[in-house]
């Protein structure tokens, strides 16, 4: 068993991590909100990096209308905004680190193949150069990867057995999330992770990446993900839910209810400043529904 150190320093840096394929709905005010909750509550700095490595999915100026739309809620960043598209340089370095480990391989295998399944390592082993025309996978292993979730308790996962090589580069040239997550988060040396549930399963394999990379491993905690009356996940096209730029109040308000905290009845009558100081007083770990998905319908429509 591979047990993970995680930070526990007290120089709190959390971040928030939108990809800016539309404007924040109400399940990315959750996570914004329960990660700057989090660290202000710890006097820490929170930061804001734009994650527009894959550009096929960015929709143009909304990382404009992101920003706008946190400034409207009083959720300040505390350093210059990072955007993921400029700083493929960082990126390139780490490749090429891993590269010199010999843990990269190219992989040629027809996606429809191998799409959904756990990747059997069919190129692993191949000798061949790296193709930069081809995904690139790293070899993983089966010793367990287990982490201390300060929400969800302890999660572990196998990598190689239950996701197989990951890939770190796409065929399309796209660093892989995972990968741009990892020297992100490590480069901003960020000691708390607070994001949705959703990304839990992907953590150990950013931690795979970051023990590679000799990074430190935040702590972590995932917050329960919105989903409607179908049970899907609240996302940036769900029309119901989009967040309404006329009444930010609410939607805070709304966010710290869904976060199991308790705001004061006729709180939305103070300014935005009011609310969010009472929910820095007052952040709760302990009021956070520890589940992964949670109905949404809006306390205060
Ligand atoms: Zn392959």
């Amino acid at each position: 068993m591979d047990t993970v150190k995680q930070s526990n320093c007290n120089c709190y840096r959390g971040r928030f991590a939108p990809t800016p394929s539309g404007p924040l709905h109400f399940g990315s005010i959750i996570t914004a909100l329960g990660s700057y909750l989090d660290a202000k509550s710890k006097k820490g700095t929170w930061l804001v990096r734009i994650d527009d490595i894959d550009q096929s999915r960015n929709k143009l100026d909304a990382d404009k209308i992101i920003l706008d739309q946190l400034e409207q809620l009083g959720l300040i960043w505390d350093e210059p905004i990072v955007y993921q598209s400029q700083r493929i340089d960082l990126y390139t370095i780490a490749f090429k680190k891993l590269e010199k480990l010999k843990c990269i391989f190219s992989c040629d295998c027809p996606r429809k193949e191998i799409k959904g399944i756990i990747y059997p390592g069919t190129c692993r082993n191949k000798i061949h150069a790296l193709n930069s025309n081809q995904s690139i996978r790293i070899k993983t292993n089966n010793t367990p990867i287990s982490i201390f979730d300060r929400l969800q308790g302890y999660y572990s996962q196998s990598i190689d057995s239950e996701i197989g090589d990951f890939i770190i580069k796409r065929a399309d040239g796209y660093f892989a999330y995972h990968l741009v997550a990892a020297v992100d988060d490590g480069e901003q040396n960020i000691t708390h992770i607070v994001r949705g549930f959703d990304l839990l399963d992907s953590t150990p394999r950013q931690i795979f990446l970051q023990k590679k990379l000799k990074y430190k491993t935040p702590a972590y905690l995932h917050l329960p993900i919105a989903i409607d009356i179908k049970g899907k996940k609240i996302s940036k096209t769900d029309k119901v839910t989009k967040f309404v730029a006329s009444n930010p109040k609410r939607s805070l308000v709304n966010a710290l209810i869904f976060l199991g905290q308790s705001p004061p009845p006729g709180i939305t009558g103070s300014d935005i400043k009011t609310i969010l100081d009472w929910a820095i007083d007052n952040w709760s770990i302990e009021l956070l529904p520890s589940k992964s998905k949670i109905h949404y319908s809006p306390y205060l429509k």
